[in-house]
């Protein structure tokens, strides 16, 4: 008899903390026609030799929430299964030992504040009360998390087990998948030694095995395997059980208690990659040798912070591999390669703490069909061309791990793997002086340094040294007019005889008029929130071109195609690479344009090509198809021209632009000018959660047309109640207070919410934020104009004006010229 059954609903792969906590979620749901699938032993990959920190606070609200759900589970679980845990809620620490990394703690306490988590800010005095046996004569301030703590890694994934069996989930160990069977773009199960298992579903949590097991079904799983060593050391004296966790970002180093005694890792700024050529067979329940050489500088840091370590007995270095990704988050959901083939794997050191919440949120996305809550920041699909690549994936991953507790400075870009992917004007923007950012692998210029600055960012917590020569490309764009290259949009042709029937159910707004318009547009999921937020412009009657956000091509690809109805002839390609694209705006830009254009001023007035229309143009004797849509609210266009063009095009245009204080201009501009305008970002104001009535672009939504669309019943519904949440923008006038996102929102003395971005605009001259306010009775237009409203920031409160319509040409007569 087979020791696997041959048909399960959903099968799981890996018996590490993360299928264990899939499957006993999935049973949770109702989900138990399910088989966990293991190639050795439960744990016996990563799980095991995990020191077992639980920290809780991350960048994202929605994983911060994960993470705090993990918590909550932790604390229930062994009542629940019987199986100890060896939880303990001891707290987390947090010590800074200069001035950027004291304002750094405190904008985390604030980040805290706002997601709900009760961060406090402490004493160097009261930090060593908590932790006597530290050293705190360089230490200036510390934050202390009471709900964070720390769990027997191996024992939590047993647990999860036992609930999961508990529940009705077969587990079958000593079961290794050998190949995944795939039909017609769908997953059909997979393939073991012990047997093949006909399946719906199957969900890699394979660790650092799932970059070679995606492969197996042609999914690519962006991570690689990287050497993490701790030390566990003999009781020392004067370590109480409830001794908090402690992280020491500074030294670089982290600690927790450990039978009397301590455990103590830390992030190497040169870390050693592992298995370059693959992981050995038989790799389980194995550590790798111990490196005393590499650990020696971490080692001397504990010392200095810990001097009772000097002489404390040495249990052992383990040194254990781990899976780590190129941004340094975990990565979930269905592979866009594949149908029905989900990913949880790459937790970069925090699976343990992670499993619970990602356990969840997977289990609940496969069970619902979509992701139940706004998951980008570790969506499977944020990745994209570059990291097909082992190598260079490797090479940004060693990054992100070095800098795991440097200090996080506001706007800091990777270094390594660049440049990756080039615009075709790319020398001739770096001649001009750019100095450039990356995206998805894509160079693209920040800003523009004039000559004799060099084009580097240097990072602080304060302003940063762009700060003006940005402010001179803003103020050229509202003032004269401004180029900005924005090639690496992601561009998708939709084509085909069903290809506007496809677009009217996928889209909320109306964007099948006729050919020569444009229409800006939100897609909506079944709760009515935003996945994607783009431009479509309708070449013919059965071709669109698709324009979005260049970090977006993977996700907003996937959920177009993925949505195209099954009776709808309808084709989606990339174009991405076929197309630069030149944004030329601001009022002066029609007086640019119009001696270089064949036709001259006619040819582009309001009468031959208006706002969100588009046209072929023949610019300096190249084609362009113009498109007068804006994202910075001036006037102008975006012209997508051929590569092979663009680099005429680009001297054709500047040197117009001469006489009219053309200037070049960057990505950072373009972030300022659209907070002024008003317009939202999607990943950061709108997203999967919002509503575009909550976002306030209920005005985009087709609702008072008769068409059916994706997330039509939801908003619908939402439309008869009370709001319970608005988008609004706030207004900090003090150039002394720096808004980055995240700040906490007040009304009226109590918390409100939490600003989704921020930055300085520079026509308007101060700070400004946007953020939704939150009231579970509901948010009117009085309520929401009304109120005094602070912002907590940096741990401060400070007062702030409040605004429901664009800071800059609300009546945008400006983009209409
Ligand atoms: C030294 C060290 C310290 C750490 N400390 C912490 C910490 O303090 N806090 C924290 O939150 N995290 C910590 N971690 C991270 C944590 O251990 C991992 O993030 C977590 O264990 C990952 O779990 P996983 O289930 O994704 O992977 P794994 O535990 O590796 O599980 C993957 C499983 O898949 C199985 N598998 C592989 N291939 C196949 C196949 N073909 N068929 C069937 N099964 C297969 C493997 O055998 C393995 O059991 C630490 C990691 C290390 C290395």
């Amino acid at each position: 008899m087979p020791a696997v059954p041959a048909h399960a609903q959903i099968v799981v792969i890996g018996g590490g903390i993360i299928g264990c906590s899939t499957a006993y979620h999935l049973a949770k749901l109702g989900r138990t026609d399910v088989v966990l699938v293991e190639r050795n032993k439960l744990t016996s990959g990563s799980t095991w030799h995990a020191a077992g920190l639980v920290g809780q606070l991350r960048t994202s609200a929605n994983i911060t929430q994960l993470l705090k759900y993990s918590v909550e589970l932790y604390d229930a679980l062994e009542e629940e299964t019987g199986q100890a845990t060896g939880w303990k809620m001891n707290g987390g620490l947090r010590l800074a030992c200069n001035a950027e990394r004291l304002l750094e703690i405190r904008r985390q306490a604030t980040t805290a504040h706002s997601f709900g988590l009760p961060m406090e800010l402490l004493s160097p005095r009261e930090a060593r009360d908590l932790w006597p046996v530290m050293d705190v004569s360089d230490v200036i301030g510390a934050a202390f998390l009471p709900t964070d703590g720390q769990v027997s890694p191996s024992d939590l994934a047993l647990a999860l087990a036992k609930g999961a069996r508990m529940r009705g989930v077969t587990i079958v160990e000593d079961c290794p998948v050998t190949a995944i069977t795939q039909q017609s773009g769908r997953v059909t199960g997979v393939v073991t030694t012990e047997g093949t298992i006909v399946a719906d579903i199957v969900v890699n949590c394979g660790g650092q095995w799932a970059r070679q097991i995606g492969a197996l079904a042609g999914v690519n799983v962006p991570l690689v395997s990287v050497q993490h060593q701790y030390l566990i050391t003999e009781p020392i004296a004067g370590i109480p059980r409830s001794l908090p966790t402690l992280r020491d970002p500074d030294r670089l180093i982290y600690f927790k208690e450990e039978v009397g005694g301590l455990v103590m890792g830390g992030y190497e700024p040169n870390p050693l990659p592992w298995a370059d050529y693959g992981i050995p067979d038989r790799f389980h329940f194995q550590l790798l040798d111990d490196n005393w050489e590499h650990f020696e500088p971490l080692m001397e840091q504990a010392i200095a912070r810990v001097p009772a370590l000097q002489s404390a007995g040495i249990k052992q270095l383990i040194n254990g591999p781990e899976s780590f990704t190129p941004d340094g988050n975990w990565m979930i959901g269905e592979a866009p390669e594949l149908a029905g083939f989900f990913v949880g794997a790459g937790f970069n050191a925090f699976g343990i703490a992670s499993a619970g919440g990602a356990g969840r949120a997977l289990a609940e996305w496969i069970a619902g069909g979509e992701p139940p809550m706004d998951l980008w920041p570790v969506d499977i699909r944020r990745f994209g061309a570059p990291h097909r690549s082992t190598g260079w994936v490797r090479t940004r991953t060693m990054e992100a791990y070095a800098k795991h507790y440097t200090l996080a400075f506001p706007f800091e870009e990777y270094k390594s793997g660049r440049p990756s992917r080039v615009s075709p004007l790319y020398e001739q923007l770096k001649a001009a002086g750019a100095c450039f950012g990356e995206k998805l692998g894509w160079e693209r210029a920040n800003w523009f340094a004039p000559k004799g600055v060099a084009p580097r960012d240097e990072y602080t917590y304060g302003r940063q040294n762009w700060f003006a020569h940005v402010g001179d490309e803003h103020r050229a764009c509202r003032e004269s007019a401004a180029l900005f290259d924005q090639s690496s949009f992601a561009k998708f042709m939709l084509v085909g005889s069903g290809a506007a029937k496809a677009l009217d159910w996928i889209c909320a707004n109306h964007v099948t008029k006729a050919p020569g318009t444009l229409t800006y547009t939100q897609m909506l999921n079944s709760r009515g929130g935003i996945e994607c937020d783009l431009t479509a412009a309708r070449l013919s009657d059965d071709a669109f071109y698709l324009v979005t956000g260049t970090g977006f091509a993977t996700h907003d690809f996937d959920w177009i195609r993925r949505n195209i109805p099954g009776d709808c002839a309808a084709t989606l390609v990339d174009v991405t690479s076929a197309y630069a694209v030149l944004a030329l705006m601001g009022p002066r830009a029609r007086e640019v344009l119009a001696p270089v254009c064949e036709g001259g001023a006619e040819a582009i007035d309001n009468a031959a090509l208006s706002f969100m229309r588009w046209k072929d143009l023949s610019i300096a004797g190249v084609p362009v198809r113009a498109q007068r849509v804006t994202y910075v609210g001036e006037l102008g266009w975006e012209l997508h021209v051929a590569v092979e063009f663009a680099s005429r095009l680009f001297d054709a245009l500047l040197e117009a632009g001469k006489p009219h204080g053309l200037k070049l201009a960057g990505y950072r501009a373009i972030e300022s000018l659209r907070l002024e305008k008003g317009y939202r970002a999607w990943g950061s104001d709108i997203g999967p959660d919002h509503t575009p009535l909550e976002a306030g672009l209920g005005w985009a939504a087709k609702l008072k047309s008769g068409t059916d669309f994706l997330g039509r019943i939801a908003l619908e519904a939402q439309g008869e109640r009370p709001l319970k949440k608005r988008l609004a923008c706030f207004v900090v006038d003090d150039p002394a207070v720096i808004l980055l996102g995240r700040e906490t929102i007040f009304r009226d003395g109590r918390q409100a919410g939490w600003l989704t971005s921020a930055g300085w605009g520079y026509t308007v001259n101060a700070n400004i934020g946007y953020g939704y306010v939150r009231d579970p009775d509901g948010v009117s237009d009085a309520m929401l104009a009304s109120g005094a409203y602070e912002l907590e920031v940096a741990n401060e409160r400070v007062r702030c004006a409040v605004h429901t319509s664009a800071l800059v040409d609300p009546a945008s007569a400006r983009i209409k010229g």
